[in-house]
């Protein structure tokens, strides 16, 4: 792997491997910097790889944000249950009481 730097500033633009040609605007100086190594064919552009990894990571956030949502919601509904049983087996408890006072 190749470091391709811009000519102007220095700035690392990105790294090439295998054959060929390949040039590069500066993202900082917006000099166009061209290499012609021969051992260049791919170049991984480091400024573009940077944004794409930026964008899979707010998409992984905005997901487990969205999850958490969810899980919130399911636990409040959780614990809304839990109180409606409480509720209910008191009034079982009363039901029963009242009906075996009941003379038969
Ligand atoms: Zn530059």
């Amino acid at each position: 792997m190749f470091d391709i730097r811009c000519s102007n500033c220095n700035k690392l633009l990105g790294r090439a491997e295998a054959q060929g040609q390949v040039e590069i605007k500066c993202p900082r100086c917006k000099k166009l910097t061209k290499e012609t190594l021969n051992i260049i064919t791919e170049y991984t552009n480091l400024d573009k790889e940077n944004e794409r990894i930026r964008q899979e990571i707010e998409k992984e956030m905005y997901y487990v944000t969205e999850d958490n949502i969810e899980l919130e919601k399911a636990i409040s509904e959780g614990r809304q249950a839990e109180k409606k049983l409480q509720e209910n087996r008191e009034q079982l408890k009363v039901l029963m009481t009242t009906y075996l006072g009941v003379e038969a």
